[in-house]
């Protein structure tokens, strides 16, 4: 027996998390300097972080050597939201939130449901727990919510929606998305993951956190890595009936989140400034890459995110020589979608080199030995 049969088959069986390629890696590989290497590859935020954040960061350095305590946060998070404290789960990245809704609500014998495209840590954290993965065939890259609805079994204890969605940017308006919630049996937990809801326009946001009250079987998760710009910090958090939220907080690691993590995202929650500019620069960063998709004649999935999913025939040909020019997108072909790239929209100066950079991509034939890479 080998020392890996050690571990369950359905630990065996998960394929790891494919991030985004670190610039220091493709610098390695390509032998080219970091400075000319520009990633638009993980969704983060081109603008950085919040100056309020940054100072509240640099100030809670000074205590580094205490355990974190997260009353701070939960509480701005509880004001915000008109919520009890006890309605509040702090993640370290709402990534660790998603994996506690598995832990505590899956195990071998249950499955969970999701959209064939969407985010990918589903299927990781179902499987962790042994549960069965019920990945619904998507309608325009999109869900489905009636195929989905029709795929939820006795033992489904999970169905999972990421709106806007990572990869593709499809949007379940949501109107339609409270329509699914009603529509549904009450055996299951509905996780409802919006790490995009802060570039939503105005005239699509709804206060799915009101939901709450009418659907006790509602988690909402959301996050300040994407337009708070705090990916590295890992800090994101879920919005739960009390019961439900209790249940995550007893399987959370008590230290889950760091201290300066906690105190960035406090700081973060009210720099309403930085968050204009963020999804301002979004919006026209968006404008800028659909109109030079249009130009060069690929088509795109209609996006509401801070990203871009489009159609590039031989997407792992044109990814390479992306690579070689030094420019960072992210292939999809683990999500199903072997003819995508996905790109983060990025500053302008960023957006444009993109542009540049695939069209001369695109142009150059697939012919064996143009690019020597498969
Ligand atoms: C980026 C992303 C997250 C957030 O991950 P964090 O752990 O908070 O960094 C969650 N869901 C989706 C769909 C995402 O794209």
């Amino acid at each position: 027996m080998s020392t890996a049969e050690l571990a369950p088959a359905y630990i065996r069986a998960i394929s790891p998390y494919l991030p985004g390629k670190p610039i220091t890696e493709l610098a390695r590989e390509m032998g080219i300097p970091v400075d000319s290497i520009i990633k638009l590859a993980s969704n983060e935020n081109p603008l950085g972080m919040s100056p309020k954040a940054r100072a509240a960061m640099e100030k809670a350095a000074a205590g580094i050597e205490r355990y974190p305590d997260n009353f701070d946060l939960t509480r701005a998070l509880a004001d915000r939201y008109a919520l009890g404290m006890n309605q509040i789960v702090v993640g370290n990245g709402s990534n660790d939130v998603l994996d506690l809704a598995a832990r505590v609500f899956l195990a071998p014998g249950y499955s969970s449901v999701f959209s064939r495209h969407a985010f990918a840590v589903y299927p990781l954290a179902t499987m962790a727990t042994g549960a069965e993965c019920i990945a619904v065939a998507a309608k325009d890259f999109g869900h489905d919510p009636d195929a989905m609805r029709a795929a939820i079994r006795p033992d489904t204890r999970i169905v999972w929606i990421a709106n806007p969605n990572n990869p593709t940017g499809n949007f379940l308006p949501y109107p339609q998305v409270k329509a699914f919630l009603q529509s549904l049996p009450q055996h299951l937990i509905v996780v409802l993951d919006e790490a995009y809801n802060e570039y939503l326009p105005p005239a699509d946001r709804a206060d799915t956190v009101a939901w709450l009250k009418e659907f006790p079987n509602l988690l909402i998760t959301r996050t300040f890595s994407k337009v708070y710009g705090l990916a590295g910090l890992r800090v994101g958090y879920g919005l739960a009936s009390a019961e439900v939220a209790d249940l995550l907080n007893r399987v959370r690691q008590p230290f889950n989140a760091n201290n300066l993590a906690l105190a960035a995202a406090v700081a973060a929650l009210d720099d309403n400034v930085f968050l204009a500019e963020s999804y301002e620069s979004n919006r026209r960063g968006m404008e800028q890459i659909l109109a030079g998709l249009k130009r060069l004649g690929l088509s795109h999935i209609p996006s509401h995110g801070n990203f871009i999913t489009f159609k590039a025939g031989d997407a792992a040909g044109v990814n390479q020589r992306l690579l070689k020019q030094g420019v960072i997108v992210r292939p999809l072909a683990n999500y199903a979608m072997p003819e995508h790239l996905r790109v983060t929209i990025g500053l302008e100066s960023e957006n444009a080199r993109f542009l540049q950079a695939l069209e001369n991509a695109v142009s150059v034939k697939a012919d064996a030995g143009v690019t020597g890479v498969k």
